[in-house]
């Protein structure tokens, strides 16, 4: 079949691979219809989280049932579904838990950053490496669904793929943005980034109360994109004090809760590294300082945003005078997918009106050199294996 394949930092190509076969009695064979580039791939294209050996890319994908487990009773061939990124057993302790992100079943190879293992073994993802379990993605035309008696949605038949392909990830995840941080209602819920994840969390803050939504970017067709689709207020932080701005807007208190939908950008350069270990002068440590300032006092930070490495100079003091309350991880999509789908399917939100490009497949290189580099006012890039 074919696949975009990862070989080595900034190579991703399309190539001819092995075709996946059932492994597992739980197991079921995709034949996937679309697929889509996240900012979590940018960090492996750009080497900031490491694999050594090609890998399939791709977490975010829906399909058709090709094949099913011989223990695999919930779906059949031609069933249509959309998949959740993280792999998960759904017995396990932390599967009863609700953090299906930290199945103890799925990965066995976990190892940490400076190749040691990892104290647990935990998260699993499609298509993100050795450190998250080795498991094939779905940007191919076919991908092998383990658990697929746990995690797999069937969608309904008169959606669209664009209207529910996002359910597999960035909208569960903008989600747990918001619910983590408890809304009551009425609360200014300020989001830096809004490249995808950002977009999905405006949509969730409004839905769950929000009475004020701040989109941060530096680049202005982002936010206007914010403002068209989800009519927030937008800050570029190239042009205005981002910090006093949101002050400004809530009376001097701050923002009730921030969102960090950035996630790290790797230290380029030895300069950079530097830098990094001593103060926040680098990628997105300037946005967890900014969250950290413009959240009020007892507010909440929630960061959706993906890190890769350790940090000092970590804003202990500021946290603890301001009695903040910080929640970050893997989104638990599993927890949210039915709801989720509902609020899809009763139009009570739309998530196709964020794609910008659709590739087919063939033209994967592409695709992510313009969502890379923010090209052509790229925001999410939609890939089709059989088109
Ligand atoms: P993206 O790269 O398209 O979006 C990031 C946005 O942040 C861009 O629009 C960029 O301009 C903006 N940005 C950069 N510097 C900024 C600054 N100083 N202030 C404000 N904004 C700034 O990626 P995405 O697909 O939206 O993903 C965002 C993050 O979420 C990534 O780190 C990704 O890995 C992560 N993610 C996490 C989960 C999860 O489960 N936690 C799931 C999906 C994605
Ligand atoms: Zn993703
Ligand atoms: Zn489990």
């Amino acid at each position: 079949m074919k696949a975009a394949v990862f070989h080595k930092p900034g190579d991703i190509s399309y190539d001819t691979v092995d075709d996946p076969r059932i492994e597992d009695p739980r197991d079921v064979i995709l034949k996937v219809t679309s697929t889509a580039i996240c900012g979590s791939d940018l960090h492996i294209l750009s080497g900031g989280v490491p694999q050594t050996s090609d890998m399939i890319m791709g977490h975010e994908f829906m399909g058709i049932v090709e094949e099913v487990g011989s223990a695999i009773t919930n779906l059949k061939k031609g069933d249509r579904v959309v998949v959740p990124f993280p792999i998960a057993c759904g017995h396990c302790f932390f599967c009863n838990h609700g953090a299906s992100p930290s199945c103890e079943n799925s990965n066995y190879k976990h190892y940490g950053p400076n190749g040691d293992m990892m104290d647990q073994k935990g998260a699993a993802l499609f298509g993100y490496t050795d450190l998250y379990g080795g498991y094939s993605g779905g940007q191919a035309e076919y991908v092998r669904v383990p658990y697929a008696d746990i995690s797999p949605r069937i969608v309904p038949d008169n959606m669209t793929d664009e209207q529910v392909l996002f359910l597999t990830d960035i909208f569960p995840t903008g989600w747990s943005a918001i619910d983590w941080a408890q809304l009551k209602g009425g609360e200014v819920v300020a989001i830096f980034g809004s490249g995808p994840v950002g977009l999905m969390a405006q949509k969730a803050a409004w839905i769950n109360g929000a009475s004020r939504v701040i989109a941060i970017d530096p680049l202005n067709y982002r936010l206007e994109k914010a403002r068209a689709v989800n009519n927030v207020d937008t800050l570029n932080p190239d042009e205005v004090d981002v910090v006093e701005a949101i002050r400004e807007m809530t009376g001097g208190r701050g923002a009730d809760v921030c969102v960090d939908a950035v996630g790290f950008e790797p230290e380029r350069t030895l300069l950079d590294k530097a830098k990094a270990l001593v103060n926040f002068e680098v990628g997105s440590m300037k946005v967890l300082d900014m969250a950290f300032k413009a959240v009020r006092r007892s507010g909440t930070v929630t960061i959706m945003g993906v890190y890769g490495s350790t940090y000092d100079n970590f804003p202990m003091h500021r946290m603890f005078d301001k009695g903040l309350t910080i929640r970050q991880g893997q989104a638990p999509v599993l927890n949210y997918i039915d709801h989720l789908i509902d609020l899809v399917k009763e139009e009570k939100v739309v998530l196709d009106d964020i794609i910008s490009h659709t590739l087919p497949l063939s033209e994967v290189a592409k695709g992510y050199e313009m969502f890379d580099k923010k090209e052509d006012d790229c925001v999410k890039v939609v890939l089709k294996p059989w088109e």
